[in-house]
């Protein structure tokens, strides 16, 4: 019998089997090949072993170390064995070597996405959806063609098997809106296909002394087993094999079997998200980054109920290039680029705004341009549809933020200023900033122009000094002045 007409009969698809690797690809010495057929979708695969000298795969070289389906001819039984041995006693690696990457051998790696507070969104629902997938294929694309669908009210990403499972996961684990993922088996809801997916997870995970539990969930009410019975059959058929223990309160390893319309989904690891909101559903805002540790922090709070973020940055450096290739853009990108969501930093230059400021109140130098940066961010908003203006203002933190001061910023602009860190304390956005990955960067020596704004700065200001300071300042034209000479980069 062929190998096509063996998976045709195994009954699972398409009697065209895809070679889907190169015995090289395979990883085993040029004594032995291999040769991995994927028959399906549900990624469910064959491996044919034979001899260099003698390639025709024969019933007696046919394995399945993944599945352990019997063999077709029952001359041999792979479930015991370590590794395949070929008719000319060539052994293949050991099948822990497959199981190092141990999805990367099936054709397609299935992922299972569990919204976070998604599915609390009635109508929007669909839109959150398609963000969260559309967000979940750009930060994935990199490694291959990714697919999304919905799945049981869940997503199903699927990526090529080659990919390493350790880099999606790195990948998604910070992207906003996910409760949990899961990699998973997707097989039929045929009960030995459940059960061979189900011991393929307890051989991997389980030895004598590992406590565990199946925990079913039957989606499809139509399937004749209800849940706890699911349970129990599945777990004497893992007891029959590993021997393990079952625990129903607190089990090593848990494995959850999911039972829908025409499929079923196997996985023993639930992978926590970062929660929060897809990036792009809430609506877009301008963050003012400067280089310090709170203005990354609070724009990642922003990205994590959903805003898109862009961000305005003035710089005392000599050249928009300097700024460019500053920290400030290095920063900007390690907060929007892990969202997927490629984002603006506009570099504003501070010497407009320096020689227009003859005062001899110096006191109020920093409140002033402090006004100065919110209206140049509310211009720089309303240009590129953005609805509100965000800071990493924290009430009380330096002299520049006190209430009044944080007030009389407010009072500058029309536009909503919000400010996600104003009741932290400093330490807790220092640790915030570790577990971002930004501290390291925003400790980094930076001129920043605040520094050379006055370092005494007045902490009650009075409204008709500042009025009149500011009366002599043409801030249309500033402004104008200040946009004119903008850089504006892609993160
Ligand atoms: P950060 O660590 O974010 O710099 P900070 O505690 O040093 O905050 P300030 O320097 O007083 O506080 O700045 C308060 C906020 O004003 C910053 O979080 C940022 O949003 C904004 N800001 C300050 N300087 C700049 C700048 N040069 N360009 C853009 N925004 C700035
Ligand atoms: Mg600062």
């Amino acid at each position: 019998m062929g190998i096509a007409a063996y998976l045709a009969r195994r009954g699972r698809g398409s009697p065209d089997a895809k070679l889907c690797r190169t015995p090289a690809e395979t990883g085993t010495n040029d004594k032995m090949k291999l040769l991995v057929y994927n028959n399906l979708d549900s990624g469910v695969f064959c491996v044919f072993a034979a001899d260099s000298t003698d390639f025709t795969a024969k019933p007696g070289n046919l394995c399945h170390p993944w599945l352990k389906i019997p063999l077709l001819h029952g001359q041999n039984d792979f479930r015991q064995t370590p590794a395949i041995k070929t008719r000319a006693g060539h052994q293949t690696p050991p099948l822990a070597l497959f199981s190092t990457e141990r999805y990367a051998m099936t054709e397609n790696l299935h992922v299972v996405v569990h919204y976070a507070e998604l599915g609390l969104k009635g109508k929007n629902r669909p839109f959150f959806e398609r963000q969260l997938a559309k967000n979940i294929r750009a930060v994935l694309t990199e490694l291959g063609p990714v697919q999304t669908k919905r799945f049981w009210g869940r997503l199903l990403v699927t990526i090529p098997a080659s990919t390493p499972f350790a880099e999606v996961r790195k990948r998604l684990q910070p992207l906003f809106g996910m409760a949990y993922f899961a990699p998973v088996r997707v097989v039929s809801q045929a009960w030995d296909d459940i059960q061979e997916a189900v011991l393929e997870q307890a051989r991997l995970l389980l030895d004598p002394d590992t406590s565990f539990r199946v925990k079913a969930h039957r989606g499809d009410k139509r399937f004749p087993l209800i849940s706890p019975e699911i349970g129990r059959q599945l777990g004497a058929a893992i007891v029959a094999m590993t021997g393990s223990p079952v625990d129903l309160q607190s089990p090593a390893v848990t494995i959850y079997v999911n039972i829908q319309v025409e499929h079923a989904y196997i996985f023993a690891e639930k992978i926590p998200g970062a929660g929060g909101l897809p990036v792009g559903v809430t609506g877009r805002v301008m963050g003012l980054l400067s280089g310090g540790i709170d203005s990354p922090v609070a724009a990642h709070l922003m990205l994590k109920r959903g805003c898109k973020v862009d961000f305005v940055h003035f710089h005392a450096l000599r050249s928009a290039e300097e700024a460019a290739n500053s920290k400030i853009v290095e920063l900007a990108r390690h907060v929007i680029t892990p969202q997927g969501i490629p984002a603006q930093v506009h570099l504003v230059p501070y010497h407009p705004f320096q020689m227009r400021l003859l005062t001899n109140e110096s006191r109020y130098e920093l409140v002033i341009f402090r006004r100065f940066m919110a209206r140049v961010a509310q211009d720089l908003a309303r240009q590129h549809h953005a609805q509100a203006i965000v800071t990493g203002d924290n009430l009380g933190q330096v002299a520049s933020q006190t209430l009044e001061n944080l007030v009389a910023v407010e009072e500058a602009v029309e536009m909503p200023i919000f400010r996600p860190l104003l009741c932290f304390d400093k330490q807790e956005i220092i640790g915030l900033a570790q577990q971002l990955g930004t501290f390291d960067l925003s400790v980094q020596p930076y001129k920043d122009c605040c520094s050379i704004v006055d370092r005494h700065p007045a902490t009650r200001v009075r409204a008709d000094q500042l009025t009149e300071i500011e009366s002599a300042i043409d801030f249309p034209q500033l402004i104008a002045d200040s946009l004119a000479e903008t850089t504006t980069v892609r993160v």
